[in-house]
C-alpha cells in the first residue's frame, strides 16, 4: 500500500471512530425513551386533561376553532414517534397519544 493511501485509510478510520464514540451517548438515550414509551398507557378522550385541550384520537373528529386540515399528531413538534401508530407528547409526560389524533396546542414541527 502506498504512503498515500494508508494515510487516507488511516483518515477515514480516525473519522469513523470519533463519530462512532460522540454518537453512542445518543443511541442510548434513544433507545431508553422508546423502552419508557413502551410502558406508558394511551391517553383516553375523556381525561380531564385530554378535553382541556380538545384532543381526539382522530383528527377527522376534531370540533376545535384552531383546527387545520393535515394537522395530526403524526406531524406536531411535540411528538416522538414510537413506531406503532401511537406516541409520546410533550403536554402529555405520562401517557401515549394517538399518531392520527390531534389537539389544539398542535405545532409545526417546521
Ligand atoms: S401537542 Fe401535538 S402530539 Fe401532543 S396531543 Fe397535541 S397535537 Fe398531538
Amino acid at each position: 500500500m502506498s504512503e498515500e493511501k494508508c494515510s487516507e485509510t488511516r483518515r477515514r478510520f480516525l473519522k469513523t471512530t470519533a463519530l462512532g464514540v460522540a454518537a453512542a451517548p445518543f443511541a442510548s438515550i434513544v433507545v431508553h425513551n422508546r423502552s419508557a414509551l413502551a410502558d406508558m398507557e394511551r391517553l383516553s378522550e375523556s381525561d380531564e386533561a385530554a378535553q382541556a385541550v380538545a384532543y381526539v384520537h382522530d383528527a377527522a373528529d376534531a370540533d376545535d376553532p384552531a383546527y387545520e386540515e393535515g394537522q395530526i399528531c403524526g406531524n406536531c413538534a411535540l411528538y416522538s414517534d414510537q413506531g406503532d401508530g401511537w406516541g409520546g407528547c410533550s403536554v402529555f409526560p405520562d401517557k401515549l397519544v394517538a399518531e392520527e389524533g390531534w389537539c389544539n396546542v398542535w405545532a409545526s414541527a417546521g
